[in-house]
Parts: structure tokens; sequence; C-alpha cells
């Protein structure tokens, strides 16, 4: 982190301190006028079932949260890539959303305390699908994390950190959610993909005109055809990561969705993060993340 940033961050975090508690008090009298059908002050703490038996003030209370948070999440920092070849540190076996073994390589409690974590963040109920966790490096910067199958029970799914990569919270906590959206959209009931898989309905809205195109030109593989793919569309994607890949699109549109404000314009790109607002349990699942991120005791030091 480079010392403007720091200053930047410094700052950002005084004048949040300092305006917190009338800033939610604002905030909430905001919502009060907005969601007319909720007349009930919300609260951080508030629970969340209660709060979400309303959609709109469930989508309020996300973006409340969002206020709050000291981090603008979406604001990622490029880091310079220090690349070395992968190497696996260590991996645990998970069940029932516990780390119950080591499987290969040495345990560490900073390897622990990366899947605390994540754990902290997503729900219990939604992980249902990670059967390993695993720590790999490949240097600073290239990859930070990456979700994939087991072999072994194509059904379960690894988590993979580099802990190299994990010294910006606000950048971690970004990979996480978007590796999440991958496990979201590509678990077991969704996949193989059918009518009503959140992928399907989302290429269905987004990607009937540009699918041919992205195949003919071979986005996925060739990354300067990538960047020209997102340079001719760039109100479609929300970064130029999502236009690699369909399956990156819905993954970065998700992220944009949780740590996002509800977007007000008509572009394409927008309309994506919307997309998500179709679906109660995702708006809930969305405020509950949130809330989780702001009571890590990260969210309140930097
Ligand atoms: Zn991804």
């Amino acid at each position: 982190m480079n010392q403007k940033k720091v200053l930047r961050w410094g700052l950002m975090l005084l004048i949040l301190f300092l305006t917190a508690w009338s800033g939610w008090i604002n905030s909430s009298e905001l919502s009060n006028r907005e969601t007319v059908e909720s007349s009930k002050t919300l609260s951080p703490d508030d629970n969340i079932e209660k709060v979400c038996e309303d959609i709109s003030s469930c989508g309020f209370f996300g973006d409340q949260l969002i206020r709050e948070l000291p981090y603008d999440f979406l604001d990622t920092q490029e880091v310079e890539d220090v690349y070395v070849e992968e190497k696996i540190l260590a991996r645990y076996k998970v069940q029932d959303g516990k780390l119950v073994r080591i499987v290969e390589g040495e345990g560490s409690e900073g390897n622990e305390e990366l899947w605390r974590l994540f754990t902290q963040v997503i729900p219990m109920n939604q992980r249902q699908m990670i059967g390993e966790f695993g720590v790999f490096t490949d240097g600073i910067g290239t990859t930070l994390a990456y979700v994939e199958p087991l072999d072994k029970d194509p059904i379960q799914w690894t988590l993979r950190i580099d802990p190299a990569d994990t010294t910006s919270f606000p950048d971690f906590i970004y990979t996480i959610v978007h590796e999440f959206g991958h496990l979201l959209t590509l678990k077991n009931s969704e996949i193989p993909i059918h009518e009503d898989s959140y992928l399907q309905l989302f290429m269905d809205q987004f990607w009937d005109h540009i699918y041919d195109e992205w195949i003919e030109r071979d986005v996925f593989e060739d990354e300067d055809e990538q960047l020209k793919f997102y340079d001719n569309y760039p109100d479609k994607f929300v970064t130029d990561y999502a236009a690699s890949h369909p399956e990156e699109d819905i993954a970065e549109s998700w992220v944009y969705f949780v740590l996002g404000e509800k977007p007000t314009g008509e572009e394409i790109w927008e309309q994506k993060i919307l997309f998500f607002y179709g679906f109660p349990e995702l708006v809930q699942l969305r405020s509950e993340i949130l809330q989780n991120i702001y009571q890590l005791p990260q969210s309140s030091e930097e």
C-alpha cells in the first residue's frame, strides 16, 4: 500500500468515524422516507430474517451497510506481479463447514485464519459444496484465489487462497465474493445448466447477441481479444475481466451486486447487477454477507 493510499484511507476512516453514528441515523431516516411500506428504523445489527421479510427494505438494508463500511470494495488495486511457479502450501479436508484435517503440506495459524475469514463472510448453509480448502502461492499478484471441482467428487469443490495476495482487506473481500459467485452459479443444483439456472437465465438475457462473436474470436483463450472484446462493449460489462467468459461475467456482476449499491441507470452492465434483484433469496444473501463483513473486526479498524 503506498503512502498516498494510506493517507487516503486514513482520512476516509477519520471522516467515517466522525460521521458513522449520525450517518446511520440519517440514512435510516432516508430509508423510512423512501420505503414507504417500511416504517421501522433499520440498524446494522438487525435480524436479517425480519428485515428481509420485505424485499425492498432488505435491499435498502444492504445499501445502508455499504455506506457504513469504511471501504470501497469495488475500487480494486493494481499490484505489480512477481510471478513464481504455482505451488500448494497446504490442503485441508473440510467437513460440515470446518477444517477437519491436513491432507497435504503443513498447517499454520495464518492458513486457518484465511479460512476463518471466508467462513465469517459466507454463511454456512451456502458453502456446503466446499470439501477442501487449500493454500497456494504463485508469487505476488496473478491469482489471489480460485475454486475448482474436486477430482474425486465433482459435486464437492476446493477453495484455494494465496496468502501472498491477502494484504489488502478490500481486495480480499472482493475476491472471495467473486469466487463464491462461481460456487453459487456452478454448484450441483445449477449444473448441468438448465432453464432455471442463474447462469442460463443470465446468458439468455445478456449473451444472446454476443455469444457467437465471443466464440469466433476465441476471447477466453486470447488475452488481446479479451481486451478488444471489452473495448467494443464497455457498457455491457462491469469490468474488463467480466468480458472473458460468461462464468466470469456472472461472477463479476455478482460482486458488483453484493458490494455495490443498487444501480439506477439503464446501461447493460447495470441491468446485469439488477438481474440479481429478481431473486429474493439472493437479495437476502447479499444483506447477510454485507452484515457479516460489517461485523468483522477488520471493518472498523484498517
Ligand atoms: Zn472467476
